[in-house]
């Protein structure tokens, strides 16, 4: 068996402590005779696995009792319209644009309610994360809508916008369980897990209370209204079973390797590891503006797109995966999420060194 150090952004690289686990309980999970992957969502040991990581995910992120947590299918990609049809009141929403993932969300969201864009970096290539300290919000807006870790551009939001009294939707898809959040700042916080939690599949939302609707317009198909998953805890209909406990293994890890304090620190020595290396490298440069930076997703660029591809290309014989930026912009990305060893980066930005010299 041989392992590649995995830069993908998503599906991204899981911890392998849990893989194994995983892979001994496959044949049969704790006594029941059976896979995960085979047993009813109804059924008592099931139960045990979602309560179970509801739990270590509530304590993880230490998520009052008036936020509920739901695991859901669809994709993040989903949440784009369940948000806007679960939140519409006035009719119109706030939206950030930082990257193609917020915008796709206000070209969803446009369908349901309208849609003001009160800051975009669309200008500079989302290369940066506008001052949102002082914007026009409509005083009649729905909710205010981040995508607070852009995984594509590379940046984050380091601060949150004042959304001024505005209730703040934030998708965390790829920062997700990275660093410690303060849950009460948020109306709704959501994410794919496929990034940084488990396997894809799975969506999970942390949704103030009061924010879940009681009745949702007619059309408003039963499966994305929200209250139709709060009421029945996420076992409205059969819900990703092998995905939810693969994320509760990884919300065990975690706790283990110390919680979000820790996983933090652990990710920006990983971080300052490779954007160090691209700050004093001669040909390899980063892409964003450095006080907004992402500590999970780094792109670089050679400046020449052939040196890009053959850069990819001979990462890639050596064990270095998916560094390949993404279509829409090119050159190099990695994505260094939580179960990313440190050796990993450590080894990458040896070979970039050599890269360099061989290739000056
Ligand atoms: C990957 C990603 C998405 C899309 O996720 P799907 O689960 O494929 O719909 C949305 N937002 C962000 C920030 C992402 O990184």
């Amino acid at each position: 068996m041989s392992r590649v150090y995995n830069f993908s952004a998503g599906p991204a690289v899981l911890p392998e402590e849990v893989l194994k686990e995983a892979a001994e309980e496959m044949l049969d999970y704790k006594g029941c005779g059976m896979s995960v992957m085979e047993m009813s969502h109804r059924s008592a040991a099931f139960q045990q696995i979602i309560d179970e990581a509801e739990k270590d995910l509530r304590e993880l992120m230490n998520i009052p009792d008036n936020y509920k947590v739901l695991f859901l299918q669809g994709g993040a990609s989903q949440q784009f319209a369940a948000i806007p049809m679960n939140l519409k009141k006035n009719g119109k929403a706030a939206y950030i644009v930082t990257g193609q993932w917020a915008k796709k969300a206000a070209a969803e969201a446009e369908k349901y309610l309208d849609v003001d864009v009160v800051a975009s970096s669309a200008d500079k290539t989302f290369s940066y994360i506008p001052d949102c300290s002082d914007l026009d919000i409509p005083e009649d807006a729905d909710y205010v809508y981040i995508c607070e870790n852009n995984t594509i551009y590379g940046t984050k939001f380091k601060e949150l916008p004042n959304t001024k009294g505005h209730i703040l939707v934030s998708d965390v898809s790829s920062c997700f369980l990275s660093e410690p959040i303060d849950v009460e700042k948020y109306g709704i916080i959501y994410g794919g897990v496929q990034k940084n939690i488990g396997p894809a599949g799975v969506v999970i939302a942390i949704i103030r209370e009061d924010l879940i609707p009681e009745q949702v317009d007619e059309s408003v198909p039963t499966m994305l209204a929200y209250k139709t998953q709060a009421d029945a805890n996420s076992l409205y209909n059969t819900p990703p079973c092998y995905g939810i406990y693969i994320c509760g293994k990884v919300f065990k890890w975690i706790k283990k390797m110390g919680g979000l304090q820790a996983m933090k620190e652990h990710n920006e020595k990983k971080a300052k590891i490779l954007y160090d290396f691209l700050d004093k490298s001669e040909m390899f440069k980063g892409t964003v503006v450095k006080k907004d930076r992402s500590l999970m997703n780094v792109p670089f660029v050679t400046g020449d797109e052939e040196l890009d591809a053959k850069f990819v290309k001979e990462a890639k014989a050596a064990g270095f995966e998916n560094l390949k930026g993404h279509r829409t912009v090119g050159g190099m990305r990695a994505s260094i999420y939580n179960a990313m060893p440190i050796e990993g980066v450590e080894k990458l930005v040896e070979f970039m060194e050599k890269f360099e010299k061989e290739n000056a």
